[in-house]
């Protein structure tokens, strides 16, 4: 309670103001009308647990701000349910705030009361957001900064209601900050529902995480202490440590795939070294290397090789004579700012690119751009169509629904987009170099349909670096793919039993009824 105390004294459209980097008197002028008409139209509006529901707008803007999101963007986080929960109409946002606030705001906004219900309002309404989302990806880091203030609040929720909550932030919005390489945020989401989805699980990871803590802390110290001598002694400059602990669900997550044995978790804390240059990240995984044996298998280079949602850094696991093995990575300083804010520190128009940046381009990130269509314009504007080049999975997220034709599809939705989008990855690589993110045991028909959709009804055969494979072959991390197509190729029923993607069986069910029909109505005339 001292701590909300605390925050509430802060509250003030200037401290929103604070985090802006280098804010117009225009988008200044945004935030405090945004900020005293939000106060205004939910002044008799209050949380379950009692505080004015001005509180949770609040959170949700200063999230977004202090991410460094635009004033756009913050002005719409403080406006976010003023549609919905106080029926301030759609006209009042769009001339007080212009049609680019309005857009943000309705894409947060769930269904009207209507047209549907239950579950499957709930699943159209996540729908909405991702088909809002494909237009513009500042409506989706609205959404999970209110997911975080709301997951942060459960306990005043009533029961019913905070395990759905929990689930769904576990299972949706934890895993898409995670696809958008927003490490920060996937950790808060994760280990706050997981307290509430996994409770007895939450608190034996709790326990575990203790009880090491007391005899790893030290010895980690040691290691630490050795690595920055013998770091300073080989010319590395300029750099800074940290520990790492890992966050309670992701031990959860990492103990299951190992069977339960602590003794193959090697990370439960790490030493993270921050440098001034990749060449500095090589040199100092180098000096590493000389002083202790590294586990085979266990060298992970994210820098030459990235994270499908951008992460780099190199990873290491070394054998030291004080601690056992213990897991070391290397990344830049803009590296390590990148896997915490993901996407968000690619969003602010001016990339800050400080003297420690140097020699660590930035690599092509021109989708994040196209998905803020008034950043490629130069102009708010109200996105009409899809932006250009957005992510695959984002537009597929948008599109899966529309394509299901069964009656069941509002549960199979949500089944299919876990399935599809936020299970274990891999990536592969076109022969042109481009990279194709897709599910753990993909084929390369999964491969074929997530290129397009004709090259996967027309495939006749695959090579997998070069070589050769049936098509029921399983991709691996790396993989170079080539799909050769024919014009008289058309899919396979036994392609079913081995396709991993829901758009792939999709697509290979649409072509093959389709193809039935045009057999039918051929042979009757
Ligand atoms: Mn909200």
């Amino acid at each position: 309670m001292a701590q909300k105390q605390k925050n509430e004294e802060k509250e003030s459209p200037e401290e929103l103001i604070s985090y802006l980097s280098d804010p117009s008197e225009a988008d200044k002028k945004l935030i405090k009308d945004a900020y005293a008409f939000a106060q205004e139209a939910h002044k008799e509006h209050k949380r379950n647990s009692g505080e004015p529901y001005f509180v949770h707008l609040y959170a949700t803007a200063k999230g977004l701000a202090e991410i460094d999101m635009d004033a756009t963007t913050v002005a719409a986080g403080l406006l976010h349910d003023s549609i919905e929960d106080v029926g301030v109409t759609e006209e009042t946002i769009e001339k007080k705030f212009g049609n680019e606030v309005l857009f943000l705001v309705k894409g947060t906004t769930k269904l009207g009361k209507l047209k549907y219900r239950g579950a499957e309002r709930h699943i159209e309404s996540l729908r909405r957001l991702f088909v809002a989302t494909s237009k513009d990806i500042r409506v989706l880091m609205i959404k999970l900064m209110d997911r975080r203030h709301n997951i942060s609040t459960l306990q005043y929720v009533p029961e019913q209601k905070r395990e759905r909550i929990a689930s769904e932030t576990l299972s949706i919005y934890a895993p898409l900050a995670d696809r958008l390489g927003m490490g920060r945020l996937k950790r808060e989401l994760e280990d706050a529902s997981f307290k509430y989805v996994l409770p007895e699980e939450y608190e034996k990871m709790q326990k575990i995480m203790k009880e090491n803590q007391q005899t790893r802390q030290p010895q980690l110290e040691e290691v630490m202490k050795t690595l920055k001598r013998n770091l300073a002694e080989h010319g590395v400059k300029g750099f800074r440590t940290e520990s790492r602990i890992k966050g309670l669900y992701s031990l959860y997550k990492k103990l299951e795939r190992k069977g339960g044995d602590m003794d193959k978790i090697y990370d439960l804390y790490a030493i993270r070294i921050i440098v001034g240059s990749v060449e500095d990240c090589y040199r100092s995984l180098g000096v590493a290397h000389t002083l202790w044996h590294p586990l085979p298998g266990k060298i992970k280079d994210y820098i030459a090789f990235e994270k499908p949602n951008g992460y780099r850094s190199i990873h290491t696991t070394v054998m030291t004579n004080v601690a056992g093995p213990v897991e070391i990575q290397f990344r830049t300083e803009q590296m390590h700012r990148e896997a915490q804010y993901g996407i968000a520190s690619h969003l602010s128009y001016k990339e800050t690119e400080g003297p420690l940046d140097r020699g660590d381009k930035k690599k092509n990130n021109l989708w994040y751009h196209q998905l803020i269509p008034s950043l490629l314009k130069g102009s708010p504007s109200v996105p009409k169509k899809k932006a250009a080049n957005v992510p695959k999975w984002v537009d597929d997220l948008a599109t899966a629904h529309n394509m299901d034709k069964s009656p069941n599809k509002h549960e199979k939705y949500l089944q299919d987009i876990s399935d599809d989008f936020f299970s274990y990855r891999i990536f592969v690589f076109t022969p042109k170099g481009d990279v194709v993110d897709l599910p753990l045991n993909s084929t390369p028909i999964d491969f074929a349909y997530a290129i397009h959709s004709e090259i996967g009804d027309h495939t006749s055969g695959a090579k997998i670096n070069g070589k050769l494979v049936s098509l029921d072959t399983t991709l691996a991390n790396g993989d170079i793919v080539q799909i050769e197509t024919k014009k008289n190729s058309k899919p396979s029923r036994k392609w079913l039993k081995f396709v991993r993607t829901s758009i792939a069986r999709r697509h290979i069910n649409n072509t093959l009824s389709r193809i039935r029909k045009n057999d039918t109505s051929e042979s009757k005339s």
